[in-house]
Protein backbone atom coordinates (compact mmCIF):
# COMPACT_ATOMS: atom_id res chain seq x y z
CA UNK A 1 0.00 0.00 0.00
CA UNK A 2 1.09 3.44 -0.67
CA UNK A 3 1.25 5.45 2.65
CA UNK A 4 0.04 8.78 1.81
CA UNK A 5 -0.98 11.49 3.99
CA UNK A 6 -5.65 12.76 3.48
CA UNK A 7 -5.95 14.34 6.63
CA UNK A 8 -5.42 17.92 5.02
CA UNK A 9 -9.55 16.84 4.09
CA UNK A 10 -10.46 17.00 7.98
CA UNK A 11 -12.78 18.85 8.69
CA UNK A 12 -11.08 22.40 10.01
CA UNK A 13 -14.30 23.51 12.17
CA UNK A 14 -13.53 19.65 14.05
CA UNK A 15 -9.90 20.26 14.86
CA UNK A 16 -9.97 20.65 18.05
CA UNK A 17 -13.05 18.61 19.23
CA UNK A 18 -11.78 16.20 22.16
CA UNK A 19 -13.89 12.86 22.57
CA UNK A 20 -15.22 12.23 25.78
CA UNK A 21 -14.13 9.63 27.79
CA UNK A 22 -15.59 6.29 27.99
CA UNK A 23 -12.97 5.28 30.51
CA UNK A 24 -10.17 3.41 31.30
CA UNK A 25 -10.35 -0.40 29.66
CA UNK A 26 -11.75 -2.65 32.20
CA UNK A 27 -8.85 -5.44 31.43
CA UNK A 28 -6.21 -2.79 31.70
CA UNK A 29 -7.02 -1.63 34.97
CA UNK A 30 -7.44 -5.48 36.21
CA UNK A 31 -3.72 -6.43 35.22
CA UNK A 32 -2.14 -2.94 36.10
CA UNK A 33 -3.65 -3.09 39.59
CA UNK A 34 -3.86 -6.72 40.16
CA UNK A 35 -7.51 -6.75 41.48
CA UNK A 36 -10.16 -9.60 38.90
CA UNK A 37 -12.27 -7.77 36.65
CA UNK A 38 -15.57 -8.53 38.35
CA UNK A 39 -13.77 -6.82 41.34
CA UNK A 40 -14.04 -3.36 40.39
CA UNK A 41 -16.39 -1.26 40.97
CA UNK A 42 -17.37 0.86 38.14
CA UNK A 43 -18.59 4.02 39.51
CA UNK A 44 -17.59 6.23 36.76
CA UNK A 45 -20.77 6.14 34.25
CA UNK A 46 -23.62 6.65 36.40
CA UNK A 47 -25.07 2.90 35.17
CA UNK A 48 -27.69 1.39 37.40
CA UNK A 49 -26.05 -1.48 39.36
CA UNK A 50 -28.76 -3.77 39.70
CA UNK A 51 -29.60 -3.89 35.46
CA UNK A 52 -32.92 -4.20 34.06
CA UNK A 53 -36.13 -6.15 35.20
CA UNK A 54 -36.45 -9.31 34.67
CA UNK A 55 -38.90 -9.41 32.22
CA UNK A 56 -36.47 -7.89 29.64
CA UNK A 57 -34.46 -11.22 29.44
CA UNK A 58 -37.86 -13.18 28.21
CA UNK A 59 -38.95 -10.49 26.21
CA UNK A 60 -35.78 -10.69 23.85
CA UNK A 61 -36.00 -14.00 23.07
CA UNK A 62 -39.24 -14.38 20.08
CA UNK A 63 -37.68 -11.01 18.64
CA UNK A 64 -37.52 -11.59 14.36
CA UNK A 65 -34.03 -10.79 13.80
CA UNK A 66 -34.71 -10.74 10.09
CA UNK A 67 -37.56 -7.65 10.19
CA UNK A 68 -36.84 -3.87 10.11
CA UNK A 69 -37.22 -2.76 13.53
CA UNK A 70 -41.15 -1.66 14.26
CA UNK A 71 -40.85 1.51 16.67
CA UNK A 72 -44.82 1.14 17.32
CA UNK A 73 -44.50 -1.23 20.48
CA UNK A 74 -42.00 0.85 22.29
CA UNK A 75 -44.00 4.72 21.11
CA UNK A 76 -46.76 3.38 22.72
CA UNK A 77 -45.13 2.00 26.04
CA UNK A 78 -43.39 5.80 25.84
CA UNK A 79 -46.54 7.11 25.55
CA UNK A 80 -48.15 5.37 28.34
CA UNK A 81 -44.97 6.39 30.89
CA UNK A 82 -44.94 10.15 29.77
CA UNK A 83 -48.39 10.54 29.69
CA UNK A 84 -48.34 12.51 25.99
CA UNK A 85 -49.72 11.31 23.29
CA UNK A 86 -47.33 9.63 20.68
CA UNK A 87 -47.49 12.71 18.34
CA UNK A 88 -45.22 14.47 20.79
CA UNK A 89 -42.67 11.80 21.17
CA UNK A 90 -39.58 10.95 19.36
CA UNK A 91 -37.03 7.70 19.81
CA UNK A 92 -33.36 7.50 19.31
CA UNK A 93 -30.29 5.31 20.07
CA UNK A 94 -29.97 6.72 23.63
CA UNK A 95 -30.33 10.07 24.60
CA UNK A 96 -27.23 10.89 22.94
CA UNK A 97 -28.22 10.51 19.71
CA UNK A 98 -31.14 12.76 20.28
CA UNK A 99 -29.14 15.42 21.14
CA UNK A 100 -27.18 15.47 17.94
CA UNK A 101 -29.81 15.18 16.31
CA UNK A 102 -31.76 18.26 17.72
CA UNK A 103 -28.75 20.33 17.58
CA UNK A 104 -28.67 19.31 13.74
CA UNK A 105 -32.46 20.77 13.56
CA UNK A 106 -31.63 24.31 14.81
CA UNK A 107 -28.03 24.96 14.70
CA UNK A 108 -25.64 25.97 11.97
CA UNK A 109 -22.45 27.73 11.10
CA UNK A 110 -22.21 30.24 13.40
CA UNK A 111 -25.16 29.52 15.43
CA UNK A 112 -24.76 30.16 19.55
CA UNK A 113 -26.24 27.26 21.74
CA UNK A 114 -25.84 28.37 25.31
CA UNK A 115 -24.40 25.78 27.86
CA UNK A 116 -24.08 26.53 31.94
CA UNK A 117 -21.32 24.71 32.54
CA UNK A 118 -19.99 22.27 34.20
CA UNK A 119 -22.96 19.85 32.64
CA UNK A 120 -22.56 16.71 30.08
CA UNK A 121 -19.90 17.27 27.90
CA UNK A 122 -22.15 15.89 24.64
CA UNK A 123 -24.03 19.43 24.77
CA UNK A 124 -21.19 21.70 23.05
CA UNK A 125 -19.75 18.83 20.75
CA UNK A 126 -23.03 18.00 19.32
CA UNK A 127 -23.14 21.65 18.61
CA UNK A 128 -19.55 22.42 17.30
CA UNK A 129 -20.46 19.24 15.19
CA UNK A 130 -23.21 21.94 13.58
CA UNK A 131 -20.16 24.50 12.82
CA UNK A 132 -22.24 25.91 15.69
CA UNK A 133 -20.54 27.97 18.83
CA UNK A 134 -20.90 26.42 22.53
CA UNK A 135 -20.93 29.65 24.22
CA UNK A 136 -20.40 28.16 27.96
CA UNK A 137 -21.42 30.31 31.00
CA UNK A 138 -19.76 29.10 34.58
CA UNK A 139 -22.98 28.49 36.92
CA UNK A 140 -23.64 30.79 39.87
CA UNK A 141 -23.69 30.10 43.80
CA UNK A 142 -24.75 26.22 44.41
CA UNK A 143 -24.92 25.54 40.79
CA UNK A 144 -27.77 27.70 39.83
CA UNK A 145 -27.80 28.09 36.05
CA UNK A 146 -27.59 32.33 35.47
CA UNK A 147 -31.09 33.49 34.04
CA UNK A 148 -30.35 36.06 31.90
CA UNK A 149 -29.77 34.65 28.17
CA UNK A 150 -27.36 36.84 25.73
CA UNK A 151 -28.45 37.78 22.93
CA UNK A 152 -28.11 35.88 20.00
CA UNK A 153 -28.60 32.36 21.54
CA UNK A 154 -30.59 30.17 19.56
CA UNK A 155 -30.21 26.92 21.50
CA UNK A 156 -30.06 26.58 25.95
CA UNK A 157 -28.94 23.63 26.64
CA UNK A 158 -29.75 22.86 30.43
CA UNK A 159 -29.62 19.65 32.56
CA UNK A 160 -31.61 18.78 35.27
CA UNK A 161 -30.62 17.06 37.93
CA UNK A 162 -27.69 18.64 36.01
CA UNK A 163 -24.63 16.03 35.71
CA UNK A 164 -22.04 16.53 37.22
CA UNK A 165 -23.10 19.10 39.98
CA UNK A 166 -26.45 16.53 40.78
CA UNK A 167 -28.47 20.00 41.36
CA UNK A 168 -32.03 20.61 39.65
CA UNK A 169 -33.47 23.28 38.22
CA UNK A 170 -36.89 24.48 39.34
CA UNK A 171 -40.28 24.73 37.48
CA UNK A 172 -40.08 28.11 38.05
CA UNK A 173 -36.46 28.82 36.65
CA UNK A 174 -37.19 26.56 33.84
CA UNK A 175 -40.46 28.71 32.81
CA UNK A 176 -38.26 32.26 33.14
CA UNK A 177 -35.85 30.78 30.69
CA UNK A 178 -38.76 29.20 27.72
CA UNK A 179 -40.46 32.64 27.86
CA UNK A 180 -37.38 34.62 27.99
CA UNK A 181 -35.15 32.75 25.37
CA UNK A 182 -35.52 33.56 21.43
CA UNK A 183 -34.38 30.11 20.67
CA UNK A 184 -35.42 26.08 21.61
CA UNK A 185 -34.57 25.05 25.47
CA UNK A 186 -33.35 21.37 25.67
CA UNK A 187 -34.30 20.26 29.03
CA UNK A 188 -32.28 17.16 29.67
CA UNK A 189 -33.95 14.48 32.85
CA UNK A 190 -31.61 11.21 31.86
CA UNK A 191 -31.30 11.47 35.88
CA UNK A 192 -35.14 12.24 36.70
CA UNK A 193 -36.10 9.47 37.75
CA UNK A 194 -34.11 9.60 40.77
CA UNK A 195 -35.27 13.32 41.41
CA UNK A 196 -38.22 14.56 43.52
CA UNK A 197 -40.19 15.94 40.74
CA UNK A 198 -39.40 16.28 36.57
CA UNK A 199 -40.77 18.97 34.31
CA UNK A 200 -42.08 17.27 31.62
CA UNK A 201 -45.62 19.22 32.23
CA UNK A 202 -43.84 22.15 30.92
CA UNK A 203 -43.57 20.64 27.15
CA UNK A 204 -47.63 21.57 27.04
CA UNK A 205 -47.22 25.20 27.59
CA UNK A 206 -43.93 26.04 25.39
CA UNK A 207 -43.48 25.61 22.11
CA UNK A 208 -39.90 26.00 21.62
CA UNK A 209 -39.47 23.39 24.91
CA UNK A 210 -37.98 19.69 24.87
CA UNK A 211 -37.22 17.27 27.52
CA UNK A 212 -35.01 14.58 26.74
CA UNK A 213 -34.86 10.98 28.52
CA UNK A 214 -33.06 7.85 28.63
CA UNK A 215 -33.89 4.44 29.70
CA UNK A 216 -30.20 4.31 30.63
CA UNK A 217 -30.16 5.05 34.12
CA UNK A 218 -33.57 4.38 36.25
CA UNK A 219 -34.28 1.21 34.16
CA UNK A 220 -30.99 -0.05 33.76
CA UNK A 221 -30.52 -0.35 30.12
CA UNK A 222 -27.44 1.87 29.29
CA UNK A 223 -26.51 -0.58 26.67
CA UNK A 224 -29.35 -0.90 24.63
CA UNK A 225 -28.91 2.43 23.68
CA UNK A 226 -32.73 3.24 23.90
CA UNK A 227 -33.93 7.48 24.10
CA UNK A 228 -36.65 9.82 23.69
CA UNK A 229 -37.75 13.27 23.52
CA UNK A 230 -41.06 14.87 24.68
CA UNK A 231 -41.15 17.74 22.31
CA UNK A 232 -44.19 20.22 20.91
CA UNK A 233 -45.64 18.16 17.83
CA UNK A 234 -44.17 20.89 15.66
CA UNK A 235 -40.34 20.00 17.11
CA UNK A 236 -41.77 16.43 16.92
CA UNK A 237 -42.54 15.84 12.91
CA UNK A 238 -39.37 18.12 12.19
CA UNK A 239 -37.51 15.69 14.16
CA UNK A 240 -38.95 12.39 12.52
CA UNK A 241 -37.94 14.08 8.65
CA UNK A 242 -33.96 14.02 9.34
CA UNK A 243 -34.01 11.62 12.25
CA UNK A 244 -32.52 8.22 10.97
CA UNK A 245 -35.21 5.69 10.21
CA UNK A 246 -33.95 2.52 11.77
CA UNK A 247 -30.68 3.90 14.57
CA UNK A 248 -32.93 1.58 17.14
CA UNK A 249 -32.59 -2.25 17.04
CA UNK A 250 -35.49 -4.36 17.23
CA UNK A 251 -33.86 -5.93 20.40
CA UNK A 252 -33.77 -2.76 22.44
CA UNK A 253 -36.81 -2.09 21.13
CA UNK A 254 -38.36 -5.09 22.89
CA UNK A 255 -36.15 -4.66 25.98
CA UNK A 256 -37.62 -1.12 26.29
CA UNK A 257 -41.01 -2.22 26.10
CA UNK A 258 -40.85 -4.69 28.71
CA UNK A 259 -38.67 -2.30 30.99
CA UNK A 260 -41.59 -0.02 30.98
CA UNK A 261 -43.89 -2.32 31.80
CA UNK A 262 -42.42 -3.00 34.79
CA UNK A 263 -42.73 -0.12 36.63
CA UNK A 264 -42.38 -1.22 39.89
CA UNK A 265 -39.22 -2.94 39.45
CA UNK A 266 -37.60 0.67 38.23
CA UNK A 267 -38.74 2.36 40.96
CA UNK A 268 -37.70 -0.40 43.77
CA UNK A 269 -33.99 0.08 41.86
CA UNK A 270 -34.01 4.04 42.17
CA UNK A 271 -35.28 3.71 45.95
CA UNK A 272 -32.28 1.63 46.70
CA UNK A 273 -30.23 3.80 44.23
CA UNK A 274 -31.70 7.02 46.42
CA UNK A 275 -31.22 5.19 50.42
CA UNK A 276 -27.54 4.56 49.10
CA UNK A 277 -26.99 8.01 47.86
CA UNK A 278 -27.93 9.48 51.12
CA UNK A 279 -26.20 7.46 52.96
CA UNK A 280 -22.64 8.13 51.53
CA UNK A 281 -23.57 11.68 51.82
CA UNK A 282 -24.10 11.07 55.88
CA UNK A 283 -20.33 9.70 55.90
CA UNK A 284 -18.66 12.29 53.58
CA UNK A 285 -18.48 15.49 52.60
CA UNK A 286 -20.61 16.07 49.13
CA UNK A 287 -22.77 18.54 47.78
CA UNK A 288 -26.33 17.35 47.66
CA UNK A 289 -27.20 15.60 44.57
CA UNK A 290 -30.77 14.68 42.90
CA UNK A 291 -29.01 12.60 40.59
CA UNK A 292 -28.09 8.78 40.85
CA UNK A 293 -24.19 10.03 41.41
CA UNK A 294 -22.37 12.40 43.77
CA UNK A 295 -19.95 15.56 43.14
CA UNK A 296 -17.63 16.21 45.54
CA UNK A 297 -14.22 18.69 46.27
CA UNK A 298 -11.21 17.10 46.21
CA UNK A 299 -8.01 18.49 48.34
CA UNK A 300 -5.44 16.80 46.12
CA UNK A 301 -5.90 17.30 42.38
CA UNK A 302 -8.87 15.31 41.07
CA UNK A 303 -6.90 13.18 38.19
CA UNK A 304 -4.65 12.05 41.39
CA UNK A 305 -7.35 10.96 43.63
CA UNK A 306 -8.62 9.36 40.91
CA UNK A 307 -5.84 7.40 40.07
CA UNK A 308 -5.02 6.20 43.65
CA UNK A 309 -8.99 4.82 43.52
CA UNK A 310 -8.44 2.80 40.40
CA UNK A 311 -5.42 1.41 41.87
CA UNK A 312 -7.63 -0.07 44.80
CA UNK A 313 -10.09 -1.25 41.60
CA UNK A 314 -12.90 1.78 42.27
CA UNK A 315 -13.47 3.64 38.56
CA UNK A 316 -14.52 7.50 39.47
CA UNK A 317 -15.33 10.23 36.96
CA UNK A 318 -12.17 12.93 37.27
CA UNK A 319 -14.31 16.00 36.20
CA UNK A 320 -11.44 17.95 34.83
CA UNK A 321 -11.83 17.64 31.57
CA UNK A 322 -16.04 19.03 31.94
CA UNK A 323 -15.31 23.04 30.96
CA UNK A 324 -15.88 24.90 34.44
CA UNK A 325 -15.31 22.37 36.29
CA UNK A 326 -11.86 22.66 37.71
CA UNK A 327 -9.04 20.56 38.86
CA UNK A 328 -10.36 19.27 42.22
CA UNK A 329 -13.86 17.60 41.71
CA UNK A 330 -15.05 13.88 41.20
CA UNK A 331 -17.98 12.33 40.31
CA UNK A 332 -18.98 9.21 41.84
CA UNK A 333 -21.60 7.06 40.67
CA UNK A 334 -24.12 5.31 43.55
CA UNK A 335 -23.35 1.53 43.43
CA UNK A 336 -24.43 -1.50 45.23
CA UNK A 337 -23.91 -0.95 49.32
CA UNK A 338 -20.65 -3.20 49.01
CA UNK A 339 -19.52 -1.27 46.04
CA UNK A 340 -20.40 1.99 48.24
CA UNK A 341 -18.41 0.62 51.25
CA UNK A 342 -15.64 0.19 49.23
CA UNK A 343 -15.29 3.76 48.00
CA UNK A 344 -16.10 5.11 51.36
CA UNK A 345 -13.16 3.30 53.17
CA UNK A 346 -10.69 4.06 50.13
CA UNK A 347 -11.99 7.82 49.84
CA UNK A 348 -11.77 7.75 53.97
CA UNK A 349 -9.00 10.79 55.10
CA UNK A 350 -5.88 8.90 55.24
CA UNK A 351 -6.67 5.82 52.93
CA UNK A 352 -5.85 7.61 49.74
CA UNK A 353 -1.75 6.67 49.58
CA UNK A 354 0.28 9.76 47.87
CA UNK A 355 1.78 7.19 45.08
CA UNK A 356 -0.02 4.15 44.89
CA UNK A 357 2.50 0.97 44.21
CA UNK A 358 0.15 0.23 41.25
CA UNK A 359 1.38 3.54 39.19
CA UNK A 360 4.96 3.34 39.93
CA UNK A 361 6.94 2.99 36.93
N1 LIG B 1 -27.70 13.17 29.24
C1 LIG B 1 -26.95 13.09 30.33
C2 LIG B 1 -26.97 14.22 31.29
C3 LIG B 1 -26.13 11.99 30.55
O1 LIG B 1 -25.35 11.95 31.62
C4 LIG B 1 -26.14 10.94 29.61
C5 LIG B 1 -25.30 9.70 29.74
N2 LIG B 1 -24.35 9.64 30.61
C6 LIG B 1 -26.95 11.07 28.49
C7 LIG B 1 -27.72 12.20 28.33
C8 LIG B 1 -26.96 10.05 27.40
O2 LIG B 1 -27.75 8.99 27.74
P1 LIG B 1 -27.92 7.76 26.76
O3 LIG B 1 -27.25 6.60 27.43
O4 LIG B 1 -29.40 7.59 26.65
O5 LIG B 1 -27.31 8.12 25.44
Amino acid sequence: MISKDYSENLNPFLADLVPDESGPDLKDVSSKCRIPEDKIAVLSLNENPYGPSPNVWKALKDVPLNRYPDYKPFLKALSNYAEYPEENIVVGAGMDEIITTIARLFLGQGDKALIPVPTYNLYGLAASLCGALPVYRPRLQGFEVDLDIPDGIKMIFLCTPNNPTGNSLSEKSARTIAESAKGIVFLDEAYVEFAESNLLKLVRDYENLVVGRTLSKAFGLAGMRLGYAVAPEWIAEQYRRIAPLFSISSLSLAAGVAALQNFKYMKESVGKIVGERERIRSRIDTYPSEGNFLYLQTKERSNLVAEQLLCQGIMVRDCSNFPGAGEHCLRVSVGTPEQNDRFLDAYAPGSLSPKPDCLKT
